[in-house]
């Protein structure tokens, strides 16, 4: 792949970190209260920088900006096409300032520069273009009433749009929030995760430069409690679209329910099974599940964390498995090109995955690789990626999401027994089959019940590909045209076919 080989030879600079503060109707501004927080480097702990810290206050002038941007502005009156003009500007932008976005991003959230860029800021100006051009073709239907009357449907744009991220992908997760919501000529509010500001401020700051019109996207740093909590419960905010825990977006629904009754779609956890047949190919198989597990740091909703191996092939699997992990590279991702694997994105992650390791540990798992803290010198986030055998389905390790570098791997006999046990579970993102026969690999896709299954490849995506789950994974899709739907309104219209039918 392209980022494979710029992996060998690429080394990114850190990059200068010019914004920020709160982006409120196309400036940046301090927070009225005047507060500002950390955002750290992962690989060591230390400072990257001050940002100003949005609470209340903050999240009301956004909104109000963007209200008048919807009510008054330009942006939900001007052409699909002009619309779409811009957004492909704002997607050439992204693509001109790749390195740098990439290298921000990567130094905010411990990843690989030369990842990032293909991943996280190809993700985020792929997803720009394709919702640019979906922006001029977006129209109702028409309706052939009973009677004398006739009607059609036409989809506006719902007005303003809430949007929470997470840390773990954060451009890309901007990128598939606010494209679509561009398109529908929606303004919107964007409140990014605590631990990795830096990426959203710097995308709003190149769509003023595309020619997005002031007020159109708003960013307000800050934290969950507080700045996400008011934009969730604002009685102005006419949709929440949040990507995030399960628990969180428990809350989110809450605030909807006790404000103004907002739909809000969640994209939340996961506990994604891959399930590999005893006629698979081994070395593929291996490699899926390491990457599946594993890239990211395991900072991934849809990561394979549970990996189920047929009876017949399993031993073998997990020699391999061990094997592989031995030449699989933990290091700094900015000076060491070689690395597979960066560090956690803060102190709360890291020591969250490490009191899972424990938690397996004790609840008698057996590690077959990983399972310590691994820095350099003892600093930074950084953890072993880590195996563990011998896992049974009631154990935490093999429920709860742990969002680390940490596969469970279980042994199963039947096709049915692999679909069952895939099923248990109160979450439905994603999943993967590895298989040679495709029966086996039609009744899977048929019978899990998750968002995406991928059949011999895991984490392949696009644009126009809908992404998001059911269950406690939530509801509603993020990429593909259903994303636009989301920030859409349908209006009915009635018309009499003859002057006076009554
Ligand atoms: P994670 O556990 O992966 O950090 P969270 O669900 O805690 O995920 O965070 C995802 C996003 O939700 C972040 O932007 C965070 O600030 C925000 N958030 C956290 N708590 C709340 C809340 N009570 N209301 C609204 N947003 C919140």
């Amino acid at each position: 792949t392209a980022a494979g080989e710029e992996r060998g030879q690429l080394l990114f600079d850190v990059p200068e970190i010019r914004f920020t503060k709160l982006f409120i109707n196309g400036s940046f501004v301090d927070a009225v209260s005047g507060r500002t927080f950390e955002t750290r480097d992962p690989r060591t702990g230390g400072v990257i920088a001050s940002v100003a810290e949005a609470d209340k206050e903050d999240v009301d002038l956004a909104v109000r900006a963007a209200r008048a941007a919807f009510d008054h502005g330009e942006w939900p009156r001007m052409s699909g096409s002009e619309r779409g003009r811009i957004m492909a500007r704002l997607a050439d932008l992204v693509e001109e300032r790749a390195d740098e976005l990439a290298a921000l991003e990567s130094l905010d959230a411990g990843k690989h520069p030369a990842v990032t860029r293909a991943v996280d800021v190809g993700n985020a100006a792929g997803s720009l273009r394709y919702f640019a051009g979906a922006a001029d073709k977006i129209h109702g239907e028409t309706l052939k009433m009973p009677g004398q009357f006739q009607g059609h449907t036409l989809r506006e744009p719902l007005g303003v749009a809430g949007v929470i991220i997470p840390w773990n992908f954060p451009s890309t997760m901007f990128a598939v929030k606010v494209a679509p919501a561009l398109a529908a000529g929606c303004a919107l509010v964007v409140k990014p995760a605590e631990q990795t500001p830096l990426s959203a401020l710097y995308l709003a700051q190149l769509a003023k430069q595309a020619g997005v019109p002031d007020g159109v996207i708003n960013v307000v740093p800050g934290f969950g409690p507080t700045a996400g909590a008011a934009l969730a419960s604002h009685m102005d905010v006419d949709m929440v679209s949040f990507t995030g825990s399960t628990e969180v977006g428990r809350l989110i629904m809450k605030a909807s329910a006790e404000s103004n009754l907002k739909p809000v779609y969640l994209e939340l956890g996961g506990k994604s099974p891959l399930i590999v047949f005893d006629d698979a190919d081994l070395d593929m198989a291996v490699e899926l599940a390491v990457g599946a597990s594993f890239f990211n740091k395991g900072e991934a909703c849809v990561a394979a964390s549970r990996v189920y191996v047929q009876e017949r092939v399993y031993d073998r699997f997990e020699e391999r498995l061990a094997e592989r992990m031995r030449s699989w590279v933990v290091g700094d991702p900015f000076s060491d090109p070689s690395a597979d694997q960066g560090p956690q994105v803060d102190k709360a992650q890291y020591e969250r995955v490490l009191s899972y390791i424990d938690h397996g540990k004790r609840e008698g798992a057996t590690l077959l690789t990983g399972g310590r803290p691994c820095g350099p010198e003892g600093k930074g986030y950084y953890i072993e990626p880590t195996v563990f055998t011998n896992v049974k389905e009631d154990m935490i390790i093999a429920k709860e999401e742990i969002f680390g570098p940490v596969m469970c791997l279980m042994k199963f006999k039947t096709v049915e027994e692999a679909i069952a046990r895939a099923n248990d579970t109160r979450y439905g993102l994603g999943a993967g089959v590895v298989t040679r026969d495709l029966d086996v690999a039609n009744r899977v896709v048929r019978s899990v019940r998750a968002g995406v299954v991928w059949v011999n490849c895991y984490f392949a995506m696009g644009s126009d590909c809908p992404f998001g789950g059911r269950k406690m994974s939530g509801f509603g899709k993020d990429e593909g045209m259903h994303a636009l739907d989301k920030y859409l309104a349908v209006k009915s219209v009635v018309t009499p076919l003859r002057a006076s039918p009554w």
